[in-house]
C-alpha cells in the first residue's frame, strides 16, 4: 500500500490525524470538515501502513447506512491489495455491535440462543400488558412514561436493584413495573433496544474473560459522531479500551442533537480526562458547503452559549445566496419546492442530489403529494411514508371496512384495535369458520354470533364491533369526507388509543391522524376517479400512494427526511421547510433555553447538509394536525446575516401564489394581490350557492381556464372553474 495514496486528498491537519502514532485521539471539528473522511482514511492507514489486522479494528458509526458507506469507501481506498483484506473488521452502530456480541455470547449474557429484539412498538405493547396485569390504571400510569423511565434507567446502566425509590410511592410503582417488565422479557427471551446496550456492558462487567478477549482483540477503536453517545455507550467503550487500546473519536459538539434521548455531549470532555494521553486535533477547513452557506451557519450557531468553540472556513466559491421563500400556505410551500426541483432537473441536475428536510414526520404528506403530482421520484429516508404509518393504516382499515365489509385484511387489522376483548383465539375461530364455509371474515363473525358459537364475552365483543362499523357507516355516510373521517377516527377509539400515550411518539401519531383529516379536506380526486363516491376515491388514492410512488432502489430520487436523520449526510441541493416559530423551534423547545440550543444545533446540522444551494421556506398559514396555524418566521432565520440571504419573489404569471412579506423582511401578512381576472385573492372568504362559505386556498391556470381551490367550511375542499363558480366575495 502506497502511503501517498492514503494521504492523498487530505489537508495537513487531516493527515496529522490519519497518520498519528498509536494513541488516543479526539478529532473535534465543525460540519463538513472531513471528520468522517479522516476516520475512513485512518482505518485504511491502520490496515495498510501499521499492518494492523482487520480483526483488531472496531468502528462505530451512527447509522447502518453510514457503516455500509464506510465499508465501500475503505474498499475503494484499499482496492484489491491482497495484504489488506478488511473482511474481519467490525463496523456498525452501537446497537448492531451489541447485538452481535450478545448473539455470540448468549449463554454468558443469560439469554436463550433464539432471543428476539423488541422494537419500540412491541415494547410499549408489552408494558401495557404489565400495567394491566398489576391492575393499574393506564391513564395514570402511562405506558409511554413507563417506557421512558425504563429506557432512561437502562441508558444510565441501572437495574431495578440499583434504584432506591426513597419511600416515594410513585417511584416505587415505576420501579415495580420495571422489575416485572424485565422479568417478563427475560422469561420470554426478549431484548429491547436499551437492553442490548446494557447487557453488552454487563457482559464486560460480569465476564472478565470475555472482556479480556475483546480487549486483546480490538487494539483500535474508532467512533464517529461521538457527541451523541449516551452514558452506557461511553462506559462500554471505556471498559473495552482498557489501558492499552487506542481510541479515536470524532465529533462536533455543535451537532449534538439527541440530548432528549439521553446523549451526553459532555462525553467529549470526559474522553480527554479519562483516556490516557488523549490529544485533540482540530480541523478547520470545510470542504462541503459554499462560503455563503458556511458563514450563515457559523453565525447562527454563535448564538449558542455552551460551546467548545471551533473555527470553520472554506476557500471554496462564494456561491449563491440562501433563498428564503415566504409561502402563503403549506401547499404553496410544497409547490414552490417542487418547482425548484424541476428547474434543477431541467438545468441538468439529478434528483438524488436533492434533499428536503423537515422537523416533523407529519410534514412529509403535503410534499409527497406535490412530488407525486409532478411525477418526481422520491424516497423517504429513515421513516415510513405517510400512508404506510401504523396509525394511518389503522384509520384507513376502518374506512375500507365501511366501504367494503369483505376486506379481510382490514377486518383483521382493526377488529381488536383498539383492544376490545377480541383475542387471538376468537379471531382464530372466525378465520376457521370463514375458511370452512367459504365466507369472508365479516360474514363469518356474524354467523358465529348468530349461532352462539362464541363464548359470552367474546360474542358480545364481536357483535359490538359489527355494530360499530354498521353505525359508523350509517351515521357518517352523508357527511363531507373530512368530517366523516374525523368521526371514524374518533368513534372507532383510535384517537383515544394514541392520545392516551401522551409521549412524543403518541403525539406524532395523533398529529398524523389530524393530518389524514386534513388530507381528506383538500382531496380532489383526479379524472379517473371523479365519478366514484368520495370515500372510495380517497381510499383508492391512499392505496396507490402507499403502494407505488416510492422510488425503487436504483432510480434517482429526491430524499425526504427529518433533520435528525440527515446527520452526517450531504446533498448539493437542500430544502429546509417549515422554518417557523412553533414548528422549528418547536413550541416546547422555544420555552426552555437548553432545548432551544439543541434546536439551534439541529438548524445548524440542517443548513450544513447543503453543498451548493440551500432553500429555507416558511408558510404564513399552515394546516397541520387538522388545525389552521399562523406562524411567524423562525427566529433562526432572523439570526442569519442578511447579506447571505435573498428573498424569493415569484412574478404573477409564473405561479399560483404570491410571495408575501413585501413590507419588511419576514413580516407576515396575508397576500393581498388579486390574481388575473377572477377578482379573488388567496385567503379570501367566499360564498358558493351550493357549497356555502369557504376560503380560497390556491389557483391554477388563468383567464377563463382559471381554476380555484376553495376550502368550504362544510363541504371540504373543491377545485372550481372560477368563471362558472359564481363565487361571491365576502
Ligand atoms: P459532518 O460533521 O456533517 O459529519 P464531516 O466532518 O464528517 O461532516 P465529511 O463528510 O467527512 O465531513 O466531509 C465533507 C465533504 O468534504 C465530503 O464530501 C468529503 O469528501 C469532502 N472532503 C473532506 N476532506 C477533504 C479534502 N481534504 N479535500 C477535498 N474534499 C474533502
Ligand atoms: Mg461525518
Amino acid at each position: 500500500m502506497e502511503i501517498e495514496t492514503l494521504l492523498d486528498g487530505l489537508n495537513d491537519k487531516q493527515r496529522e490525524a490519519v497518520a498519528a502514532p498509536l494513541e488516543n485521539l479526539l478529532v473535534l471539528a465543525g460540519a463538513g470538515s472531513g471528520k468522517t473522511r479522516v476516520l475512513v482514511h485512518r482505518i485504511a492507514w491502520l490496515l495498510g501502513v501499521e499492518r494492523a489486522s482487520p480483526y483488531s479494528i472496531l468502528a462505530v458509526t451512527f447509522t447502518n447506512k453510514a457503516a455500509a458507506e464506510m465499508r465501500g469507501r475503505i474498499e475503494a481506498l484499499l482496492g484489491s491489495d491482497p495484504g489488506s483484506n478488511h473482511r474481519g473488521l467490525w463496523m456498525g452502530t452501537f446497537h448492531g455491535i451489541a447485538h452481535r456480541l450478545l448473539r455470540a455470547h448468549h449463554l454468558d449474557a443469560n439469554l436463550p440462543a433464539d432471543f428476539q429484539i423488541l422494537d419500540s412498538d412491541d415494547q410499549l405493547r408489552l408494558i401495557k400488558r404489565v400495567i394491566r396485569g398489576q391492575n393499574l390504571d393506564e391513564k395514570q400510569w402511562l405506558p409511554r412514561s413507563v417506557a421512558g423511565f425504563i429506557n432512561g434507567k437502562k441508558d444510565d446502566g441501572l437495574r431495578p436493584r440499583d434504584i432506591d425509590p426513597l419511600g416515594d410511592p410513585v417511584a416505587k410503582t415505576y420501579l415495580r413495573l420495571y422489575q416485572i417488565y424485565q422479568e417478563t422479557c427475560d422469561r420470554a427471551g426478549l431484548v429491547d433496544f436499551a437492553e442490548l446496550l446494557l447487557r453488552a456492558h454487563e457482559l464486560w462487567l460480569h465476564k472478565p474473560h470475555i472482556l479480556q478477549h475483546y480487549q486483546q482483540r480490538f487494539a483500535h477503536i474508532l467512533v464517529d459522531e461521538f457527541q451523541d453517545t449516551n452514558a452506557i455507550q461511553y462506559a462500554w467503550i471505556r471498559l473495552l479500551a482498557g489501558d492499552r487500546n487506542h481510541v479515536m473519536i470524532v465529533g462536533d459538539d455543535d451537532q449534538s442533537i439527541y440530548g432528549w434521548r439521553g446523549a451526553k455531549v459532555e462525553n467529549i470532555s470526559r474522553f480527554l480526562s479519562d483516556f490516557k494521553g488523549a490529544r485533540t486535533i482540530r480541523l478547520e477547513q470545510n470542504y462541503r458547503s459554499t462560503a455563503t452557506i458556511l458563514s450563515a451557519a457559523n453565525l447562527l450557531i454563535a448564538n449558542n452559549a455552551e460551546r467548545l468553540g471551533k473555527e470553520l472556513w472554506t476557500d471554496g466559491a462564494e456561491g449563491e445566496p440562501i433563498s428564503v421563500y415566504a409561502a402563503f400556505n403549506e401547499l404553496d410551500e410544497a409547490r414552490f419546492v417542487v418547482g425548484r426541483l424541476k428547474a434543477w432537473k431541467d438545468e441538468g441536475g439529478t434528483l438524488d442530489e436533492c434533499a428536503i428536510l423537515y422537523r416533523n414526520n407529519a410534514q412529509s404528506r403535503v410534499l409527497e403529494e406535490a412530488l407525486m403530482q409532478e411525477r418526481l421520484a422520491y424516497r423517504i429516508y429513515g421513516g415510513l411514508r405517510f400512508f404506510e404509518r401504523q396509525e394511518i393504516k389503522d384509520a384507513m382499515a376502518y374506512l375500507r371496512l365501511l366501504g367494503n365489509r369483505g376486506d379481510d385484511a382490514s377486518f383483521e387489522r382493526v377488529v381488536n384495535t383498539p383492544t376490545r376483548g377480541i383475542g387471538e383465539r376468537t379471531v382464530g375461530l372466525i378465520r376457521e369458520a370463514a375458511r370452512d364455509q367459504g365466507l369472508n371474515l365479516w360474514q363469518a363473525a356474524i354467523a358465529l354470533c348468530e349461532r352462539k358459537v362464541l363464548a359470552g364475552r367474546a360474542a358480545s365483543a364481536v357483535s359490538q364491533f359489527i355494530n360499530l362499523i354498521n353505525l359508523l357507516e350509517r351515521d357518517t355516510d352523508e357527511l363531507p369526507l373530512h368530517v366523516q373521517i374525523d368521526r371514524v377516527v374518533r368513534q372507532s377509539g383510535l384517537w383515544g388509543l394514541y392520545e392516551a400515550e401522551k409521549s412524543e411518539k403518541g403525539q406524532s401519531r395523533i398529529e398524523n391522524l389530524e393530518e389524514l383529516v386534513n388530507a381528506a379536506r383538500t382531496f380532489s380526486p383526479d379524472e379517473a376517479m371523479a365519478d366514484l363516491p368520495p370515500l372510495t376515491a380517497f381510499v383508492a388514492h391512499a392505496a396507490l400512494e402507499a403502494g407505488e410512488s416510492q422510488a425503487d432502489e436504483f432510480e434517482p430520487a429526491v430524499q425526504l427526511m427529518t433533520l435528525h436523520s440527515a446527520k452526517g449526510l450531504e446533498f448539493p441541493l437542500v430544502f429546509m421547510v417549515g422554518v417557523e416559530e412553533g414548528m422549528f423551534p418547536s413550541q416546547i423547545s422555544a420555552e426552555e433555553s437548553g432545548r432551544l440550543e439543541e434546536e439551534r444545533r439541529l438548524c445548524y446540522v440542517g443548513m450544513t447538509r447543503a453543498m451548493r444551494k440551500l432553500y429555507m421556506t416558511h408558510a404564513e398559514s399552515r394546516r397541520l394536525y387538522g388545525k389552521e396555524m399562523y406562524h411567524r418566521p423562525s427566529r433562526f432565520l432572523k439570526e442569519l446575516p442578511s447579506e447571505c440571504l435573498e428573498e424569493v419573489r415569484l412574478r404573477t404569471q409564473v405561479s399560483w401564489a404570491q410571495p408575501v412579506a413585501e413590507q419588511s423582511r419576514f413580516n407576515p401578512r396575508l397576500t393581498q394581490e388579486s390574481f388575473n381576472d377572477t377578482g379573488l385573492r388567496l385567503g379570501q372568504r367566499v360564498r358558493h350557492a351550493k357549497f356555502g362559505e369557504g376560503v380560497v386556498l390556491n389557483y391554477e391556470g388563468s383567464g377563463p381556464q382559471c381554476r380555484v381551490q376553495v376550502n368550504f367550511d362544510e363541504a371540504g375542499s373543491k377545485w372550481l372553474v372560477a368563471s362558472y363558480a359564481r363565487l361571491e366575495a365576502l
